[in-house]
This record gives C-alpha cells, structure tokens and sequence, in this order.
C-alpha cells in the first residue's frame, strides 16, 4: 500500500482545517496544520513564538526557513510512517520544492472557493481557545464551544483586514503551487463551498484510489 503522504492547497476559509480533522480521523493518520503549529509557539512565548508574533497578526507568511525546519521534524516522526494530511503547508514553490525532495506527496487535495464567499465564512468564524473547535457563528452574543462550553474568541488574524490581507498573500504566493502540483499529475480539486459531508466522501475515495495503487 502507498503511503497517504497528502496536502492540502485553497485560500483560507476554504475549509481545508475542517476536512483535515475528519480525513485525518478517518485514515488514522495525523493532522499536521501549520498554522496551529505556529500559533502555539507564539502561546508559549518560545523565541521562534516572538519572532513571527506580528508576522501572524498581519496575515503575512513567516520566512520558509523556520517553517520547513518545524515540519521536516514533525514528518520524521514515527506516527508519520504511514502518512499524514498536510494543512497549510507548502504555501510557496521554495517550501514545496524542500516538500517534494524530503517527502514526496502522493496527492495534492485543491480545496476552491471565491472571495467574497471565504471573507464571509471567515468573519463568522470562532474557535475555542480551550479544545480548538471550530464553529460559524450564529448570534452577535456570547457563544459557547459545543464541546467544551468554553467561551469561543474570533481569531486575531480572522479580522476582515487581515483576512483581506491573508487572501491576497494566498493568490500571489500560494496559488502557483496549483499549477504546480498539476503539472507533476498529483491535483485533485474540489468546490469547498458544497456539503462538508460530500467533500469528504470525494476526498476519501481520491485518497483510497492512491492508497491502492
Ligand atoms: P492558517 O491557520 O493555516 O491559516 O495559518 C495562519 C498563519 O500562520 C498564516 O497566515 C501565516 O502567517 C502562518 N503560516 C501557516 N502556515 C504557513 C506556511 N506554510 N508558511 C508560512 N507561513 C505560514
């Protein structure tokens, strides 16, 4: 069986966190999001967290660098093995290429969407500053993590400026990698903006399709 070594590519918003968490569960491989990587680093105030602190808030991309050193170290550990689902990483053809050459994917997942839809989805969006949970919200009161019951805070960088600002970083350094992937015969694309449950279920049938080959 070939290792489910999987990306996911789209602007943010798309959807890509949410489909990683169910496809990671299902496959029983882990759900690698740098963001949430980077985010916690800058939680526990470590000299990298200070270093890319502003950088996050902008919505701008932290140097490939210090991203392709956390990931290459994650991808070296064991629970790696068999695979793994990418979120948010590679977001330029400089990460890719390190990508390609350190762990070879095997399928490329292009979540699409327009714009004015994901600066939308992204303005209602809230998580859990407790368990992570991501929900739309609903109210413009107080809501509480279904999970948890913690009260759930809007991400800084998921301010209409910032998203404005993290979409257009998307479409000029992120955006090639579709092509990019394409080209090397790895793309999958799907509308993000369907039945999460739908997606999925496509998505699956992709990734047992390059499981079995
Ligand atoms: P995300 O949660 O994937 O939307 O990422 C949140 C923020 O983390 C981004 O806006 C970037 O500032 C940073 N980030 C996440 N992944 C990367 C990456 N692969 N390269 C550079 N910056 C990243």
């Amino acid at each position: 069986m070939k290792k489910l070594s999987v990306i996911f590519l789209g602007p943010p918003g798309v959807g890509k966190g949410t489909q990683s968490k169910i496809i990671s569960g299902h496959f029983g491989i882990p759900h690698i999001s740098t963001g949430d990587m980077l985010r916690a680093e800058r939680a526990a105030g470590t000299p990298m967290g200070k270093q890319i602190q502003s950088i996050l808030d902008r919505g701008d991309l932290v140097p490939d660098n210090l991203v392709v050193e956390i990931v290459k170290k994650r991808l070296a550990e064991p629970d790696c093995a068999q695979g793994y689902i990418l979120d948010g990483f590679p977001r330029t053809v400089v990460q890719a290429d390190v990508l390609e050459a350190f762990s070879p994917t095997a399928l490329a997942c292009n979540l699409t969407a327009e714009v004015p839809a994901l600066v939308e989805r992204i303005s209602k969006r809230r998580s859990c500053p407790n368990c992570g949970q991501m929900i739309q919200s609903k109210s413009s009161g107080e809501e509480r993590c279904p999970n948890c019951s913690e009260i759930m805070v809007q991400r800084e960088d998921d301010r209409e400026e910032t998203v404005r600002n993290r979409l257009r970083v998307y479409a000029e350094q992120t955006a090639p990698l579709i092509d990019y992937y394409d080209r090397i015969d790895l793309l999958v694309s799907f509308d993000g903006m369907r039945d999460i449950d739908m997606i999925t279920g496509e998505i699956i049938q992709d990734m047992e399709r390059v499981r079995g080959r």
